[in-house]
């Protein structure tokens, strides 16, 4: 669901259980199928036009299918036209830059499909969390953040930003299942168990980064994410509602056809 810009947003008013018309996944399976070809073909589109880019911006907190979305969604498209870059802890080089540095370099050029596993919008999550920096400086940085992305835009860079919605009992159910799956206990980190404890202030900070940074050239998109194959639908969706809008066309020949005769 697309959060228009200049609402005040309370998570709460969001139901991360929400599954749509679907009874079942089952039920979801074909149309998340549709969806998936339908992207193929307009990756496709995308990359002979090569005249933008798409950049798929994934936020939520831990557990809350950032990975897992990338794996489903992406399943389909053709590794030519794609680039995938999650952002962890910046190192010193980074740290000694601003924090849009790291960031400007791994948006996707035209024809190519950017994928964000987390983002600049880290700057405003666990950065002021955690009070990494003082509070005036993560205070502007929902403004920088705004008039960089407008500057993407501006260079036909499409930008689609989702938010991951989980409820904490849920986030608690797949914490679990980390320990007891000998296959998942890889993804199992003790910073996600003690990050928990900081559930409210992440949930204000993802509040104030929806309210504040969704705008009319970049808007947030909240996705219900406690059934897995629901949250891949609706990125799925709305990827590809977001491509077709753009009345994307073949180029024409380079040459004149009729004249070439292949030997
Ligand atoms: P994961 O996504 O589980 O691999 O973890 C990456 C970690 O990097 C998370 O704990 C993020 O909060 C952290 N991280 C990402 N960007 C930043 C940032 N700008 N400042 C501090 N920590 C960050
Ligand atoms: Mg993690």
């Amino acid at each position: 669901m697309l959060i228009k810009p200049g609402t005040t947003v309370s998570l709460k008013e969001y139901d991360p259980d929400d599954r749509g018309p679907f009874a079942s996944p089952e039920e979801a399976d074909e149309a998340l199928h549709k969806q998936l070809d339908e992207l193929s073909r307009l990756q496709n589109l995308l990359y002979a036009e090569s005249r933008r880019a798409l950049l798929v911006v994934l936020q939520g907190m831990d557990t809350s299918g950032k990975d897992g979305t990338i794996r489903h969604v992406m399943a389909g498209l053709s590794p030519l036209g794609v680039q995938v870059k999650a952002f962890k802890v910046p190192t010193q080089e980074e740290l000694a830059h601003d924090f849009l540095w790291r960031v400007h370099q791994e948006v996707p050029k035209h024809g190519f499909i950017g994928i964000f596993n987390r983002s600049h919008y880290e700057d405003v999550l666990v950065v002021r969390v955690h009070g990494l920096v003082p509070r005036k400086v993560w205070k502007n940085r929902y403004e920088l953040i705004n008039q960089f992305e407008k500057l993407l835009v501006k260079n036909n860079v499409i930008i689609l930003k989702f938010f991951l919605h989980i409820s904490k009992a849920e986030q608690k159910a797949r914490l679990e299942q980390r320990l007891a799956d000998p296959t998942r206990y890889w993804k199992f980190s003790l910073q996600d168990a003690k990050e928990r404890e900081y559930w409210s202030a992440y949930r204000k900070a993802y509040e104030d980064a929806l309210s504040q940074c969704s705008t009319k050239w970049a808007p947030w998109h909240l996705v219900p994410a406690n059934h897995k194959w629901y949250r891949n639908l609706v990125v799925a969706e709305t990827i590809v509602q977001t491509l077709r809008e753009l009345d994307m066309e073949y180029p024409p020949p380079s040459v004149d056809l009729s004249k070439i005769k292949i030997k």
